[in-house]
């Protein structure tokens, strides 16, 4: 099954990047500093972008944040980035990008939250305002329906008619549908607005796998706007990597999806970039696209006791994490590099011969001796302790990149 091939989707250009109409997956991200802080906001919308994001959304709640955003935007260029960046908006957006027209101009997305744009007749207003203005400066806008922050009145709108009617449907399923009821008719009032479609992206955020594919499959058969994809509040660790992988990965795989952003709860003091390169993984491990060398190691088990096999997968990882900003610059095409480190005889050899190269260790109770295989041929074979071992085989991988990849031939 081909899973690179897409859902026929207009193209929408945010900044330098396109989003839908055939374009590459898009990896987005968000910080979670405070937008008014700019020098902590740019170095992290900086790392963001260095691990891969390549749009970058920021919170723009304020009116110190609305003033923070044209700086950002300058110190961005000053070091040489010019990843595009959507202003989050709730609330009082319409109102922010109106009295600070440099906030408006430095961005290059709008996300608007059609639950959260005001009620009653105020809602269509406030949200015009932000078509308008999108419309005026040649910026897209993202409209971004999220199931914890929908609009009251059309949930109990919705609700009345499942009890009026007898409809019989779950409360998850009038969630669904005033999901989608949203971003269909916040889409028709865009239009109308006179914003093109080339301008618009939607999503239908929720926090639950199984509903998050169950609206997505519908909005995908009910427009042709491309949609951001991503599970919401997906949690912390092991589950927010799991829950949105799960989710996403259905739909990525009927291609569904042409930008995702990974929501995950970073632990207190962890690395905001995770949710970059979690994004990144979904997107190479569905063969997608491919952003950084695979590195296939096997588990381990009864049969390797020892923790040399553990330690040279770890340093052949680092390694090329460390490597991959310099050798995307010097040797194209290297992030389809494929390296194994493979604990024992019974399956090393032969994922080792799979991979570009490959070391098979010994496990307990075998010859102390390491055969190395690039391109399905036995080459060498290494003896050494950890660090020995460790220093030999990476050499080679450097290499072999070079060889491969390089000029040098
Ligand atoms: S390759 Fe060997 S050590 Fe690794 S999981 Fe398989 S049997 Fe165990």
């Amino acid at each position: 099954m081909d899973l690179a091939a897409r859902r026929a989707t207009v193209g929408v250009k945010v900044g330098s990047v396109q989003i839908g109409g055939g374009a590459p997956v898009v990896v987005q991200a968000m910080t979670n500093t405070d937008t008014a802080d700019v020098a902590a906001t740019t170095q992290q919308i900086l790392e963001l972008w260095q691990a891969g994001a390549e749009v970058v959304r920021i919170t723009v709640n304020n009116e110190q944040a609305a003033q923070a955003v044209p700086e950002i935007r300058a110190r961005l260029y000053d070091a040489g980035c010019s990843v595009p960046l959507v202003g989050d908006f709730h609330f009082n957006g319409h109102l922010l990008l109106t009295r600070f027209p440099s906030c408006a101009q430095a961005l290059d997305k709008f996300r608007i939250n059609p639950g959260n744009v005001g009620r009653g007749q105020k809602k269509d207003e406030n949200f015009l305002t932000f078509c308008r203005l999108a419309k005026d400066l040649g910026k897209a806008i993202r409209i971004g329906v999220n199931a914890g922050s929908l609009d009251p009145e059309l949930v109990m709108a919705k609700m009345q008619e499942n009890t009026e009617k007898n409809l019989g449907l779950s409360s998850e399923e009038i969630i669904s549908q005033c999901m989608l009821t949203s971003a269909l008719t916040s889409l028709e009032l865009a239009l109308a607005s006179g914003l093109g479609e080339d301008r618009i992206v939607i999503s239908c955020k929720i926090s639950r796998p199984t509903e998050l594919i169950r609206v997505y499959r519908q909005l995908a058969a009910s427009t042709r706007q491309p949609l951001h994809l991503g599970l919401t509040e997906a949690g912390m660790g092991r589950r927010g990597v799991v829950w949105s992988t799960a989710a996403m990965a259905v739909l990525l795989a009927e291609g569904i999806g042409d930008t995702i952003r990974v929501s995950l709860t970073p632990s207190p003091g962890g690395d905001r970039r995770e949710e970059v390169w979690v994004a990144c993984e979904i997107l190479q491990a569905l063969g997608i696209r491919s952003f950084a060398p695979t590195v296939t190691a096997c588990p381990g088990c009864g049969r390797t006791t020892s923790t040399t096999f553990q330690e040279l997968a770890q340093r052949v990882e680092d390694h090329l994490r460390q490597h991959l900003p310099s050798w995307r610059q010097r040797y194209p095409g290297v992030e389809d590099l494929k390296v194994a480190v493979m604990g024992c005889v019974v399956n090393g050899p032969g994922e080792s011969k799979a991979a570009h190269i490959g070391i098979s260790l010994p496990g307990t109770g075998e010859a102390p001796a390491c055969p190395v295989y690039m391109d399905g041929t036995h080459v060498t074979t290494l003896k050494g302790n950890a660090e020995e071992l460790a220093r030999q085989f990476l050499a080679l991988v450097d290499a072999y990149v070079e060889r491969r990849y390089g000029n040098v031939r």
